[in-house]
């Protein structure tokens, strides 16, 4: 069927781009070697970026040394503009620190060519986006093995079920995203994210677009993946109620890590927040 009104040619483009998008994470022909030190599954030593040059130069990220334990949820918090995406995306090797190194799973990120990156991304990483970035023409079950297809991997069947129970959508599996619910979405999300088992799953605002209870289900998944598959997850949120699910939460100001703390409840993290939130009103006065 050909797309007639302006808004089925608009999510048809919309389609397009997403496809292109996951290709471009996903294809490529060989797999990297498996390299694993025992260590932090995802290391980063003095990252430093910035935008701009001069005076008009903006310091996202200034010396951030993290290391990120493997089968542990960590939670990565901060007012708005301390640096949370920036730092997801070059933990992720979707952006280039400009000065710094980082390792995911023993391999330098830092050094690699473009293509070897996208492989990289593809065997070792899974993403969760806060808007659920689904195939609108593809079924629940095709957007969920869509990675595997992409790299013409086959699923593991076994671990296919087994991801599908998880989240719940054994009988949602021929609906198309637009018949599923937002929290169903984003369920089809996490799934595809674990099919591959990636050594991280990177997850930015998974719970933004969804109502409350939808999203303590999204992260009731997130932290059964942990506890049950082992998985390691990494969660950029500023809801305070997300990252108190987190084995770690660790709090950006200005570019930098000012607290890194173990497993806190929701009022010590919401307390946290405003204290630097408040902290950085102050800074911004005085520096005026
Ligand atoms: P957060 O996710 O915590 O809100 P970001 O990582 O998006 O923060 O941004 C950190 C800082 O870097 C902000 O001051 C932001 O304005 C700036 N920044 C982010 N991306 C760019 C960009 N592409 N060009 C210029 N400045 C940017
Ligand atoms: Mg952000």
């Amino acid at each position: 069927m050909l797309p007639t009104t302006a808004k089925e040619r608009e999510s048809l483009a919309q389609a397009r781009d997403t496809l292109a998008q996951l290709e471009r994470q996903f294809t490529s022909e060989s797999r990297l070697e498996e390299v694993t030190d025992g260590r932090a599954v995802v290391a980063a030593r003095g990252i430093t970026r910035t935008y701009g040059r001069g005076g008009a130069a903006v310091h996202a990220l200034r010396d951030v040394d993290i290391d990120i334990a493997k089968g542990r949820l960590t939670a990565i918090m901060g007012p708005s503009g301390s640096g949370k995406s920036t730092l997801m995306h070059i933990l992720a090797g979707l952006d280039q620190p400009t000065r710094g190194r980082v390792s995911i799973d023993g391999i330098e990120i830092t050094r690699l060519k473009e293509k070897r990156l996208t492989q990289l991304r593809r065997d070792k990483i899974g993403f969760i986006f806060q808007s659920f970035n689904l195939l609108a023409t593809l079924t629940a079950s095709e957007n969920i093995v869509l990675p595997l297809s992409l790299a013409r991997r086959r699923a593991d069947e076994a671990w296919r079920r087994a991801v599908i129970e998880a989240v719940g959508l054994t009988d949602r599996l021929t609906h198309r995203p637009a018949e599923l619910s937002g929290g169903q979405q984003q369920r089809v999300a996490v799934a595809r994210a674990l099919i591959t088992r990636p050594a991280v799953l990177f997850a930015d605002e998974p719970t933004g677009n969804l109502d409350s209870r939808t999203g303590s289900e999204v992260l009731g998944l997130l932290r059964r993946s942990v506890d049950e598959f082992g998985q390691t997850v990494i969660m950029v949120t500023h809801d305070a109620g997300a990252a108190s699910i987190a084995d770690r939460v660790v709090f950006l100001k200005d570019g930098r890590v000012v607290q890194d703390r173990n497993r806190m409840t929701r009022d010590e993290i919401y307390d946290t927040i405003k204290n630097l939130e408040a902290a950085a009103v102050a800074d911004e006065r005085s520096s005026r």
